[in-house]
């Protein structure tokens, strides 16, 4: 650190030790100058008093002096006359010496008669007196020849006078020597003591400058110690802010990055289905929006394929909903990597996918993608252990023929999807314009089915039962007719689907049930019995919390025997419908008696059709359709058969139509038969005149 104190001490001492010096100097030089002048005054006055005193020897000295040797002059008369005059003025005064030149330097006179004679021609002082200037020099003497005698130490002042007449020429010179020596010692002794005061101010004045110093140089340590701490201590807090800072840019960066990737998701999530991967709706519908307007621009073409998978439900509701998943997910797998050509595949959610082809050539281009598509199911799927063979139905709509919106062309691929559907497993069909005529009546079917079911439009015909064996009536199956003025005779097939999915087939079914037992104890009353009476359930009509209920009622309210009724379901039931084994068995234990429909098209594992608490069997009529023609029909009546016996369960075939097929299915161990060959649904009255008569 910079030593104020020993830089200011050597500093103001070099300094005050330099002013102090001049100070004695220009103190000595100013007392010198004015002794000097002082004296030089006295010399100029005794020089008056010289002149004035000498006037006649001088003159008569200076006149004889040219000329004469020193010896001559020595002891000339003026030069004995003036030694005694001057040694006469000279007493008491302070003058040392006296010497006289003439105008040519040499000494005419001295108070030491022996430098008479002697030439000062080159003497400087000499010549600064001749041009007419007095001139002074001090000096000091160790050894002086005086007038008085010889003295030693002396200090002297030896003046140059010129010596002239008023308005005249310089005649000559005096050299005077005065004594100063008192003037001197005393001026000396002046000195000293100026010198010391000087010195003791000084020293006094460095000494209170070095305390004032030496103060403030402690007070700038503190201060720059407590400087030096403050830095310390900020150095602390700023590399500590500095680490905060650091630890919150990397916790930002962080929560950036972590922000950044959740919004990535986000978007992800909100533009693709979460479980099989693909585009969902959102993305499919503003995708293909972007394609119709650059579509419309290029007068080009584009193709939105509707893909439903025939099965799907089945397999969910026997299977269950994570086989159901697994099958998604395996089937979009599927469909992106049998498909080509295609320029988006999506889900629309449940079993819809869609997919979209831009620049359309042809029609036969997008059949044959549609194809592919259909084709993507040929091999079976293996999920969870199960092997499962899956077809899909296809439905086209092509942009700008069928719609110019995306609704529209969405709701066109729908509804030729729902026709191709129609057609059987596996196909695809272009929409057509009827085909929206058709959705357009079946929105009016169903509101003429609402009407119906007050007006008396509906009845129930009866289909008969037959024992295998015997021929002999065992019961019938009641199929519910619709008569309508204004469409005819509807069959089931067209208005029951439109009744389950517009909720009608709940008052529907009630009615069918209200009017079959109604009908059986009408005939029973009077005297027709017949053994027992089935009555198809929809999945719809068993989820109704209320439904026992409903069931006890009519029951009472008809009187009819619990055992001679028979609700036929089919095993979708078991995984739709909420606690349905329990539900089942409630209806066994009120007495009524269960049968399985369709049996062979769905998916029930033989656990489960082991715990039913199910008495029947019905085997499905494209089962029955194969005998004689199709050996794995055959093979699978037989395996039925097989099962039902093992698990004693009674089974019923329905679709008989020829005597081989009765004949095929009583052989194989089928207990009834139904079918056209015994009879088809006919109308109570009908009903009974054609059995009433008949033993059983
Ligand atoms: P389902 O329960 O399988 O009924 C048997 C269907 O096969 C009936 O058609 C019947 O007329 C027809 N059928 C019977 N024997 C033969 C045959 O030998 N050959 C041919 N080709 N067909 C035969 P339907 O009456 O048109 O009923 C169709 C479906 O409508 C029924 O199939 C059933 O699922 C449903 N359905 C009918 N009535 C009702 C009802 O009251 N309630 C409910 N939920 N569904 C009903
Ligand atoms: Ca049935
Ligand atoms: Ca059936």
């Amino acid at each position: 650190m910079f030593n104020l104190s020993r830089y200011f001490s050597t500093l103001s001492l070099i300094l005050i030790g330099l002013a102090a010096g001049l100070l004695g100097l220009l103190y000595r030089e100013v007392s010198v100058h004015q002794m000097t002048a002082l004296a030089e005054d006295r010399n100029v006055a005794m020089a008056q008093i010289f002149e004035n005193a000498l006037g006649v020897p001088l003159s008569g000295l200076m006149a004889a002096s040219v000329g004469k040797d020193a010896s001559m002059l020595q002891e000339s008369d003026e030069s004995l006359e003036m030694q005694a005059s001057v040694t006469t003025l000279m007493r008491g005064t302070a003058m040392a010496k006296v010497k006289i030149y003439n105008r040519l330097g040499v000494t005419i006179f001295s108070t030491d008669p022996t430098q008479i004679g002697e030439s000062s021609l080159d003497n400087p002082g000499f010549k600064t007196a001749l041009s007419g200037t007095v001139i002074s020099d001090l000096t000091h003497r160790n050894r002086m020849d005086t007038f008085e005698g010889v003295r030693s130490d002396i200090d002297l002042l030896a003046s140059y006078i010129p010596i002239s007449s008023e308005g005249k020429a310089v005649e000559g010179v005096f050299e005077l020597y005065q004594d100063v020596t008192p003037f001197m010692a005393s001026f000396r002794h002046m000195l000293w003591i100026v010198t010391a005061v000087v010195a003791g101010v000084f020293a006094l004045l460095y000494l209170m400058q070095l305390l004032v110093v030496r103060r403030a140089q402690g007070i700038l340590h503190d201060q720059a110690e407590r400087i030096e701490a403050a830095r310390s201590t900020l150095e602390i807090q700023i590399g500590a802010r500095t680490q905060e800072l650091r630890r919150a840019n990397r916790l930002l960066e962080d929560e950036v990055a972590e922000r950044r990737q959740a919004e990535s998701k986000l978007n992800y999530l909100a533009y693709h289905d979460p479980l099989t991967g693909l585009a969902n709706r959102r993305y499919f519908l503003e995708r293909l929006e972007a394609s119709l307007s650059d579509a419309t621009e290029k007068n080009e073409r584009v193709a939105v394929l509707f893909i439903d998978l025939d099965q799907f439900k089945q397999v969910n509701d026997s299977l269950g909903h994570g086989v159901g998943d697994e099958l998604l997910v395996s089937v979009a797998a599927t469909l992106c990597e049998h498909v080509r050509l295609i320029d988006m595949l999506a889900r629309l959610g449940g079993d819809e996918f869609i997919c979209v082809m831009e620049s359309v050539r042809s029609d036969e281009e997008v059949a044959m993608l549609a194809q592919e598509v259909i084709a993507a199911f040929d091999s079976p799927f293996c999920i969870g252990g199960h092997e499962l063979f899956l077809s899909a139905s296809v439905g086209i709509s092509i942009f700008p023929n069928d719609g110019t919106s995306v609704g529209d062309l969405l709701r066109n691929a729908d509804t030729a999807m729902y026709r191709a559907k129609a057609m059987g497993r596996g196909h695809f069909h272009f929409y057509t314009p009827e085909m929206t005529r058709d959705a357009q009546e079946r929105i009016k079917i169903e509101m003429l089915l609402r009407r119906a079911l007050d007006s008396g439009e509906l009845s129930v015909h009866l289909q008969p039962q037959v024992e295998a064996k015997s021929g002999r009536l065992v019961g019938a199956e009641a199929l519910v007719r619709w008569d309508s003025p204004e469409l005819g005779s509807v069959p089931p097939a067209r208005f029951i689907p439109l009744a389950e999915d517009s909720g009608i087939i709940i008052t529907l079914g009630t009615w069918v049930l209200r009017e079959t037992c109604r009908q059986v104890m009408c005939w029973k009353d009077s005297g027709f019995e017949l053994p027992q009476v089935s009555v198809n359930l929809s999945v719809k009509q068993l989820e109704r919390p209320e439904f026992v209920d409903t069931l006890l009622e009519i029951l009472d309210e008809t009187g009819i025997e619990p055992s001679r009724l028979k609700l036929e379901i089919t095993e979708s039931v078991v995984m739709a419908v909420d606690d349905a084994f329990s539900l089942l068995d409630r209806l066994r234990k009120i007495g009524i008696s269960l049968a399985l429909d369709d049996f062979g098209t769905g998916y029930s594992s033989l656990s489960y059709l082991k715990m039913l608490p199910v008495q029947q069997l019905k085997i499905d009529r494209s089962f029955v359709i194969g005998i004689g023609t199709n050996p794995e029909d055959e093979a699978i009546i037989r395996s039925v058969m097989a099962l039902a016996q093992s698990l004693d369960f009674e089974v019923v075939a329905e679709g008989v139509e020829t005597a081989e097929q009765a004949a095929f299915l009583s052989a194989s161990g089928c207990h009834q038969l139904q079918g056209f060959l015994h009879g088809s649904a006919v109308a109570p009255a009908e009903f009974r005149a054609r059995w009433a008569s008949l033993p059983r």
